[in-house]
Parts: C-alpha cells; structure tokens; sequence
C-alpha cells in the first residue's frame, strides 16, 4: 500500500488516501476536543513580529478538525481569525479580473460541465485570432488588466500553439489606454515542454483544478478522454513547476465528492508543492457545482450549504495564510460579500462565461448558447467595484508582481515578510485610479475618489505616499498610466 510522503512526485503518496481517511477519523475524534481547538486557533493566529506579522499556517490534519468542529463559538473565532490573517496581510484590497473563454470544443467527458463531447446540442466555438482581439478591446472597455483564460481540451481544435497565438494577440491589444497586463491560463493537464512555452508567453499563474482528490469519483467523473488519467492530472502542478511556472493554482469543484475529503486533499496538494519546490500555491479557487447547459446540480449529492463554503474558504485562509483565494460569479452577491472578509482575495466581475461572451454584447445582453455555468452574480464590472467601496474594500487592477519578476519564491518571502503591503496599497489605489479616469460611472468614481483620498492617508511610508499622490495626479491630469512599486 501507498505510504503518505508529501515529497514524493508520486500521485499515490502526496494525496495518499490513507492519510486522508485517518485524517478525517482524528478530526472526527477531536471535533469537540476545546483545548486542542483552542491550541489549532491559537496557532493560527497572526503573530507581531518588528513593525509586522507573521503567520504559521496549519497542517492538513489541524484544518481539519476546525473544519469538522460544529461549536458555534469556535466557527465564529475561526471567521475572526480568517478576518485577521485577511486584514494583516491582504488589507482591505481585493484584485478584480475576468475569465475570457476562447473554444468549448473539448475532448474529455466531464459529467459535470455541458463541454463535454457528448453534448451535441450545445453550439461549438472558437474564437479567431480578430474575435480575441474583439474580446480583449470589449475587456479592456470595461476596465479590465487581468484575465484568465479558458479553454476545453483539444489537440486538434486548441492545441497549444492556438492557446500561444492566442495569448500573443492579447497582449499586443492597446486600445485607447487599456492593456491586458497579465493574463493567467486555465487549460487542461500537458507537459513540461508544453508548460515551458507557456512560461516563455509571460504568463501569470497557471491554474488548473483538481475537481475532486478522491480518485474513485474522479475516474467516474471523467469517464472518457485524456482528463481520465488522474495521475497525469495530479502532477501537473509539478510539471509546470517543472517548465519554469512558479504561480500555480489549485482548486476543487466543491459538490463533486464529500468536502471533507476535498479539503484535506487541498491542503495536502498544498503541502507537497512547499515540499518540493519551497514554494506552495499562489492561489486557490473555490467553485462549487452550478447549472449549465445539460447540467443539474441536483445531480450531485454532495452539494454543500453557504455555511459549509464560509467554513471552508476560513480554514482555508487559517491553513494557507500566504495563498490568495478566488471565488467567481459562481457566487451570488450575498455569498460574495460574506466571503470577502473571511479571507478572500481575488474576485471575477462583470464575467461571461461563454465564448465571445464579451464583444459585440451590451451590459444587460448575456448570450447563453456556449456558457459553461450560470454566472450568479450577474452585475457589471462598475456595479462590482462600487458595491467592493461601499462595503469598505479597496478594488484593486493591480499585476505588479508578475511583470516586476515577483513571482514564486521571491513573491513569497516578500508576503511572509509583510515587505508586499508596501507595494500593494499604493498599486491599489493607482489602478483604481486609473479605472474610476477611464471607465467608471460618474457615481462610482465620485465614491473612488473619496476612498483614494482616505486610504492615501495610510500608507505609513511617507516617500511611497508622496510618490502614489504624484502618480495619482498624473493618471486623473493626463494620459500616463501604468505606475507601480
Ligand atoms: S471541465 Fe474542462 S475538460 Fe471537462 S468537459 Fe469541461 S471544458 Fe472539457
Ligand atoms: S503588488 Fe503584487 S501581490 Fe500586491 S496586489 Fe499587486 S500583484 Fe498582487
């Protein structure tokens, strides 16, 4: 039998499912244990450390009797502290981007996404390389810097060099003063050499979803097509990591199996890239099933509740305090807004899920004959944006990092170190700058502006704040965009 090693490269041994089952029985066993409880929260806690803080994270197994634990007053302490980690070392900050699709042609056989190859009724497209340009001018037009891109997994229809051409043409697209300025890949499993010409496209994070760590159900799940092979899907973190890609994201589809089970898998996928490359997710996402074209989520017998989700995305942010966390238009506005100060730090907005969702659409208009879920949040990118002001959060369009070469390691101990704020704040507060100039509603940046003027304030270096005023001068008095520290 497979023995637990988060060192090893072995699927079997770093997500051993042993070590999950034991797991899950010493949560049970310890789900009322106070003072354990206690010690796991206590341990979770940030620590002041010279003008900062730090943070220890749990291991798999302490996340997960937090996670198990049904004490009211514990589950509250446990948001408390989420909300802690969030304020020490993301702010009030949350970065905005949005999905581009580029083709639901797909191979595979998910049962769970209307991609599948089986469902024929559902129109099949893929963009040229003008509809990408179309798209990113329509992206841009909204405001948008930072995009994922998707795409179905198919070597004749998307090979990689489509997906290479395709993120070429985004990046040259310079419309009026927008620009594209990180664009991260969501596509399917591949390999080094694949990952390597991705890395050498500038890309941002590469991030792919593990769906569900439980094997038996992932291979029902995936009946057909080359996403079936778990193993191969399982390493793939390890391969781009291998192909120079040192942001990479997780994330399982929760619905799919126990989350329990997911969780513990999460974490320990989380561990075995610390383990190994010293450095672990930069980000994790968080979906859950949702309606699609041929899809019921009913289907799924292990759908989870609003609470079970803010319980995850808590533990989640005590167990990883370093790793950003997603959550989409999935999401309802309530569901949103209740996540954000539990530890969220990245969110979708004014999203299309569909191909060519964006260009040639207005705000209300939403074409649904290629989408792949129901986008539960379905406002636009200045409804978003002043609904994140008007509940005290600072959006932000900020890609500092990636183009200043902060990635990976060096990403992570400037994070650990607190050192990041000194950089994220200002950059906040510039690109919002930049979009309340550019694309906001007169009621939207009149709200921005009076954030900008009060979150200026406290920034506590005073050279990096005379510098951001000046910038921000620049930006609202002329055409200059692009600052960043
Ligand atoms: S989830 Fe991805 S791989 Fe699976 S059918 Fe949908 S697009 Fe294809
Ligand atoms: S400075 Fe870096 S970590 Fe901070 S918001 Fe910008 S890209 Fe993200």
């Amino acid at each position: 039998m497979a023995k637990y090693d988060p060192k090893s490269l072995l699927p079997e041994e770093f997500i051993n499912d042993e070590e999950i089952r034991e797991t899950l029985r010493y949560a049970d066993e310890n789900k009322h244990n106070v003072a354990l409880i206690d010690e796991i929260l206590e341990k979770a806690r940030p620590v002041k450390k010279g003008s900062g803080c730090y943070c220890r994270g749990l291991t798999h197994r302490e996340a997960s009797v937090l996670l198990a634990c049904d004490i009211p007053e514990k589950i509250e302490r446990m948001y408390e502290i989420a909300e802690e980690i969030k304020l020490a070392f993301y702010g009030n900050r949350i970065v905005l981007f949005a999905p581009l699709y580029l083709s639901n042609y797909c191979v595979n056989g998910c049962v769970y996404c209307p991609y599948h190859l089986k469902n024929k009724h559902i129109a099949r497209k893929k963009l040229t390389q003008e509809e990408v340009r179309q798209e990113v001018i329509a992206l841009q037009d909204l405001g948008h810097k930072r995009l994922a891109i998707e795409a179905g997994e198919d070597p004749v229809n998307n090979p990689i060099e489509y997906i290479l051409e395709c993120i070429h043409t985004i990046y040259s697209v310079h419309h009026k003063n927008g620009d594209i300025r990180r664009v991260n890949v969501n596509i399917a499993a591949t390999t080094v050499e694949n990952y390597r010409k991705l890395h050498e496209a500038g890309i941002g994070t590469y991030i792919l979803f593990q769906e569900t760590y439980h094997k038996e159900s992932y291979l029902k799940l995936h009946p057909t097509g080359p996403k079936h092979d778990y193993d191969y899907h399982t390493t793939a973190h390890d391969r781009a990591m291998q192909g120079g890609i040192d942001d990479v994201g997780l994330g399982v589809l929760f619905g799919l199996e126990l989350y329990r089970y997911e969780f513990a898998g999460l974490l320990m996928h989380a561990e075995h890239l610390e383990a190994v490359y010293g450095v672990g997710p930069h980000t994790i996402s968080v979906p859950r099933v949702k309606k699609a074209d041929d899809i019921d989520p009913a289907a799924f017998d292990n759908s989870i509740s609003d609470e079970t989700f803010a319980k995850i995305t808590a533990c989640i942010r005590l167990a990883v305090p370093y790793t950003g966390i997603i959550i989409s238009t999935r999401e309802s506005e309530q569901t949103r807004s209740k996540l954000l100060r539990l530890g969220v730090s990245q969110v979708s907005g004014g999203s299309r899920t569909s191909v060519g969702g964006y260009a040639g659409y207005s705000p209300e208009e939403r074409p649904h004959d290629t989408e792949q879920f129901d986008v539960s949040d379905q406002r636009s990118l200045d409804e978003v944006v002043r609904w994140l002001m008007e509940h005290g959060h600072i959006p932000s369009f900020c890609t500092a990092c990636y183009r200043e070469g902060r990635t990976g390691d060096r990403f992570m101990s400037l994070c650990k170190s607190g050192q990041i704020l000194n950089c994220c704040h200002p950059n906040a507060l510039m690109t919002l700058t930049e979009y309340l100039v550019d694309y906001a509603s007169d009621e939207t940046r009149e709200i921005g502006y009076r954030l900008i003027e009060e979150e200026l304030k406290r920034i506590p270096r005073d050279r990096t704040r005379e510098i951001a005023a000046e910038h921000i001068e620049a930006i609202k008095n002329s055409n200059a965009r692009d600052f960043r520290f």
